[in-house]
C-alpha cells in the first residue's frame, strides 16, 4: 500500500481548509496528523476518504485514483452518527450491506470483528446504553468491516474519557498489525504512544513531518538532570564554572544543567564527576520541553 496526498487545496468560499498539502507514506506506519482545531484536519481527511472532493490536487492509492480503491479505505469519522435504537450488531450489517458486502459474508464476518473490537458480549445491546468508548469500537469495527488496507481515523480518542480513551488506544495498537493508520488528533499524547510519525498542520499547511525520536533529538535547549548526593553538593559550584555549562539549578541533590554542544560535552561532565568521585545516582539527557510543549510552541510560533 502506498498513498499518495498531492498538492491538495480544499476552499470553503474564502477560506482555505487545506493548503498545497503533500505527504506520501506506505505500508506499515501509523501516522499521526496533529494539529489545534480549524487546522483542516477533518477536511483532508474526508478527502482521503473520497467524501469531499479537492478543488486542486489529488490523492492516489497504490498509483489509482482514490474514489475507485474506496474498498481499500476504512474511515472513522469525527463524530460517528450511529441510529441509537439499533444494536450493535444491526448496525453492522446495516452498514456492510451499505457498503455492498454481500450478507453470506457479513453473517461471518460481523462476529469477529465485534471480537476484535471487544464488543461480543453487547452485540444484541441498543448503541444509545454504550459508553463512549464502546461507540468509538463500533465505529473502528464498522471501518474494519471490509477489510481495507488503510484506516483514516478523525479524532479517535479526543472525546472520551480516561477509560475510554485507554480502550480505544489498546484497540489501535492492535489493528496496527493488520493495516496502515492514520488519525488526527488536537493533542499529541494521543498520537505520542501508537504513531512513529507525525505530521503537524497548521492554518491547512504542513509544518511539520519528522518523528517522535527526531523531536526529542533536536537542537532544542537541551539539558542535563542530575541526581547527586549530599555530600557532593559542592561540585556543583565547580560545574558553574565549565565553559560549556550555561546554567545550573539546584534543588535539594537534583541539578538541572544547560549547556552548550551536549552530545560532546555531555561526556566530559561525565569523566569530570568520575575525576571527582561524585556519586552520580541519576543522569539524563532531556528537552527542557515536554512533547507537549514543543508542538504548543510549532503550532504557536511558525
Ligand atoms: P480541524 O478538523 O483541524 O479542526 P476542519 O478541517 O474541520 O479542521 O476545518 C478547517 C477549516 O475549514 C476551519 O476554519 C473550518 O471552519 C472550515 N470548514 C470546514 N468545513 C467547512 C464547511 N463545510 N463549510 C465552511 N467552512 C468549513
Ligand atoms: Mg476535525
Amino acid at each position: 500500500m502506498k498513498l499518495q496526498i498531492k498538492n491538495v487545496t480544499k476552499k470553503f468560499k474564502d477560506k482555505v481548509a487545506v493548503n498545497n498539502f503533500s505527504l506520501e507514506f506506505e505500508t506499515g506506519q501509523c501516522i499521526g496528523l496533529i494539529g489545534p482545531n480549524g487546522a483542516g484536519k477533518s477536511t483532508l481527511i474526508k478527502i482521503i476518504a473520497d467524501i469531499l472532493i479537492a478543488d486542486q490536487g489529488e490523492v492516489l492509492l497504490d498509483g489509482k485514483k482514490i474514489s475507485d480503491m474506496k474498498r481499500e479505505i476504512g474511515y472513522l469519522p469525527q463524530y460517528p452518527d450511529f441510529f441509537s435504537w439499533m444494536t450493535a450488531k444491526e448496525i453492522l450489517l446495516f452498514m456492510g450491506g451499505l457498503s455492498g458486502i454481500p450478507k453470506k459474508v457479513l453473517v461471518k464476518d460481523i462476529p469477529v470483528i465485534l471480537d476484535k473490537v471487544g464488543l461480543s458480549k453487547e452485540h444484541n445491546k441498543k448503541v444509545q446504553t454504550f459508553s463512549g468508548g464502546m461507540k468509538q469500537r463500533l465505529g473502528i469495527a464498522q471501518a474494519l468491516l471490509h477489510k481495507p488496507s488503510l484506516i483514516v481515523m478523525d479524532e479517535p480518542v479526543s472525546a472520551l474519557d480516561p477509560i475510554g480513551r485507554r480502550e480505544v488506544l489498546n484497540l489501535i495498537q492492535e489493528i496496527k498489525h493488520e493495516a496502515t493508520i492514520l488519525l488526527s488528533t488536537h493533542i499529541l499524547s494521543d498520537a505520542e504512544e501508537i504513531c512513529e510519525r507525525f505530521v503537524i498542520m497548521k492554518e491547512g499547511v504542513k509544518i511539520e513531518d519528522t518523528t517522535l525520536a527526531e523531536l526529542l533529538n533536536r537542537d532544542y535547549e537541551t539539558v542535563i538532570h542530575l541526581e547527586i548526593t549530599a555530600k557532593d553538593i559542592s561540585w556543583v559550584q565547580l560545574i558553574r564554572k565549565f565553559h560549556y555549562v550555561k546554567e545550573v539549578e539546584l534543588i535539594g541533590t537534583r541539578v538541572k544543567i544547560t549547556m552548550d554542544n551536549i552530545q560532546k560535552n555531555k561526556n566530559l561532565l561525565i569523566l569530570n564527576a568520575l575525576e571527582n568521585n561524585v556519586d552520580l545516582i541519576k543522569f539524563e539527557v532531556g528537552s527542557t520541553d515536554s512533547l507537549e510543549e514543543i508542538f504548543l510552541k510549532m503550532v504557536v510560533n511558525s
